[in-house]
């Protein structure tokens, strides 16, 4: 049934699989057109289970709490590209799941993505399969140094890579990344990064957000500025990147396309897919027409996608472990909306909510 998009009633319930602040915000936006969300994840303190009308807190290989979970709703979708692929595909036979499962299973995984993006004639940085620690030698001979090895499952935030500087020890980086079949990935002397978030409905329409420039600390999101310092021309050819990564999924909801921007914008290389709303798309709730989140529920509701307008410049910072404690003085901020996620434990690196303030342009 994936891929079959319903349009639903506003009464209708959306299921979400993923408890995070992405589900949180997603269920949030839904409640305003309406539905209803169900949320499920074997956290039990999850985010999103604090502002929904049902949840269920059980493991995504829990067949029967699964099958309750699909009788109750009307589509299936995530917040999450960690989902187990099974778990999605078990539930498509039972509920439309948008987007396809199928997108789960190759953006799950950095090779299957990189040869995908390759395959559409859009570039990458150079990049070589080490699925076993025999081929790091014939990787590094290809790809060269300094390089980044990353492990092609479960890496994020700067979580499973590795990089092998000019003179470094590949060996090292295998035990660092935990000796899991990885890729290697030639360095990128980046000038900036820039993501795009698009979104697409079930007849083929496209509507992308402005091209979001992103500054990272520690390999984590710190602020997104929109627009991207960019020329006219490469923010049509992040668009179009954007698009046609889209297109050729056949998605429908939303997906960030984040790239890495060469010297002046002379070339854009695609870094990764996300199949999910995306952090760098989170100014979108106070600085555009509609956020992410809404097209997102529009797009897998069947309903059409509105088109979004930007307010002004923007810029969101995210609060990261205790820059949580930072709120009280953001409150006081002229313009500033303060997004705190209600996660009680805070640990380093952790996101904890958002800042975000639109200026005049
Ligand atoms: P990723 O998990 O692939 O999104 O990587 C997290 C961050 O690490 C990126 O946003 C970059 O700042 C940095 N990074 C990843 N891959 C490379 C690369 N090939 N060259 C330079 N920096 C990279």
């Amino acid at each position: 049934m994936s891929g079959a998009a319903p349009v639903l009633a506003p009464e209708a319930v959306i299921g979400i699989l993923g408890g995070g602040q992405l589900g949180r915000m997603l269920a949030l936006a839904a409640a305003r057109l309406g539905f209803k969300c169900h949320v499920y994840s074997p956290s039990p303190d999850s985010p999103a289970f604090e502002v929904v009308h049902r949840v269920t807190c059980a493991d995504y290989n829990d067949t029967e709490a699964l099958d309750r979970f699909a009788a109750d709703v009307d589509v299936v979708t995530y917040e999450f590209e960690n989902v187990p692929a099974d778990t999605a595909t078990f539930l498509a036979v039972r509920v439309p799941v948008l987007p396809d499962p199928q997108i789960l299973a190759t953006t799950q995984d950095r090779l299957a993505e990189k040869r995908f993006v390759a395959k559409l004639g859009i570039p990458t940085a150079a990049f070589a399969d080490v699925t076993a620690p025999g081929e790091l030698a014939a990787a590094m001979a290809k790809i060269g140094q300094p390089a980044v090895l990353k492990t092609r499952r479960y890496g994020y935030d700067g979580k499973g890579q590795a990089t092998i500087r000019n003179g470094g020890d590949p060996a090292t980086a295998w035990r660092e990344v935990g000796g899991q079949p990885c890729i290697l990935e030639a360095f990128v002397p980046f000038e900036r990064e820039v993501s795009v978030v698009a979104a697409r409905a079930h007849d083929g329409a496209i509507e992308c957000f402005d091209v979001t420039e992103n500054e990272h600390r520690d390999h984590i999101l710190k602020i997104s500025r929109v627009p991207a310092a960019l020329p006219e021309s490469a923010t049509q050819e992040a668009r179009r990147i954007a698009e046609t990564i889209a297109r050729q999924f056949n998605y429908v909801g939303v997906l960030a396309v984040e790239m890495f921007v060469l010297k002046n914008g002379s070339q854009l290389l695609v870094n990764e897919i996300a199949p999910r709303v995306h952090n760098s798309g989170h100014w979108t709730l106070d600085g555009a027409s509609v956020s992410q989140f809404e097209q997102h529920i529009r797009a897998v509701a069947g309903w059409p996608l509105a088109k979004p307008i930007r307010h002004g410049r923007v810029e969101m910072t995210n609060l990261i472990g205790n820059e949580v404690e930072d709120y009280r003085g953001w409150l006081g901020v002229p313009g500033a909306a303060v997004h705190l996620y209600g996660k009680t434990a805070v640990r380093p690196g952790r996101k904890m909510g958002h800042v975000t303030r639109v200026f005049a342009e």
